[in-house]
């Protein structure tokens, strides 16, 4: 067997005609949805940066950019937050990860206001996104879902394995397959024997990080498998899936090309919603 491709272009192609329609209906002269987009001088931060001006420029909705300096503090940037919640001219708020020392994921959290937040940070949407009524949905897991949904690939009632557990990605891609209607397992590094729990996956998503750890041998014949890693080997992008697992599964998705520009369109439609224009987003 040889796996199909889920590749990611379509669905952004999709997502952007939808974008476009919403704002083209928009009255002459309304101003559109702006992101503040908080950067961190992290290579990685930098590079995300770089896809999101290109996408956010294709669909002429602007940004407007700050730096975060690494020697930031806490009051520092609880006013930078505090500004941007209250600047009406700013739709929604993305900072870009790794943050700056003194920043915790944690205290992310607590400022981010949550009409302003564009990728589901804060304590306020993860709340919503756990209790099963999702309002805004990390960008990433969002985009796993829909390109899923996307293909066609049934996810109510099948048993879905999820291989990693953070905030960005693992869990509440758990919270939306079950909001989906999936059976959901959730694994990580202290799961015992995890190919004998991805072998009994039909819908199998990871997001370990770790070049490869899914072998063609943890894999069910006829599955999917959602890859969301991303790791430089070697001077090449690589995922967490073996490409040789292309034999075995039904559908899979390439790294590079798959999940990863699906992520920046849905921070664009998360954008829309917040701005009120798309009031019946996420559609799960
Ligand atoms: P993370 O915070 O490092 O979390 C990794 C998760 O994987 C943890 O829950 C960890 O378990 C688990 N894990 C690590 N090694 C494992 C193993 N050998 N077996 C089972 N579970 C294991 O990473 P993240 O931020 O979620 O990102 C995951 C991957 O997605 C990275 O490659 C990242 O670059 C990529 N990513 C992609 C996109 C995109 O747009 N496609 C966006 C964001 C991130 P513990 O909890 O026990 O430590």
């Amino acid at each position: 067997m040889s796996a199909r491709l889920l590749t990611g272009a379509p669905v952004v192609e999709a997502l952007h005609r939808r974008i476009e329609s919403i704002l083209a209906a928009l009255p002459p002269g309304a101003p559109r949805p702006t992101l503040a987009l908080l950067v961190p001088s992290d290579p990685s931060a930098l590079a995300y940066a770089k896809a999101i001006r290109k996408q956010f420029r294709t669909m002429n909705l602007p940004i407007r950019e700050m730096k975060l300096a690494e020697s930031l503090g806490e009051s520092e940037f609880a006013g930078l937050i505090q500004q941007l919640a209250t600047d009406p001219a700013v739709t929604g708020i993305l900072a870009l990860q790794p943050l700056p020392r003194a920043i915790s994921r944690r205290l992310l959290s607590e400022l981010m206001p949550p009409n302003k937040d564009v990728d589901g940070v804060s304590f306020v949407q993860q709340g919503r996104l756990a209790v099963g009524d999702p309002d805004v949905a990390p960008s990433t897991p969002l985009g796993g879902l829909l390109l899923l949904r996307h293909y066609g690939i049934e996810i109510a009632g099948r048993h879905a394995v999820v291989i990693g557990r953070s905030p960005v990605v693992g869990r509440p891609l758990a919270s939306l397959l079950l909001a989906a209607d999936a059976t959901v397992t959730v694994c990580h590094s202290r799961t015992i024997d995890l190919a004998d729990l991805t072998r009994q996956a039909d819908l199998l998503l990871v997001a370990a990080g770790r070049p490869r750890l899914v072998a063609p041998d943890m894999v069910k014949p006829g599955a999917v498998v959602v890859d969301f890693g991303v790791s430089v080997v070697d001077g090449r992008l690589v995922g967490d899936v073996d490409p040789a697992v292309a034999e075995r599964a039904a559908a899979l998705t390439p790294v590079p090309g798959g999940t990863g520009p699906v992520t920046t369109a849905v921070l664009a439609c998360n954008l829309l919603h917040l701005a009120g224009l798309w009031p019946e987003w996420p559609t799960l």
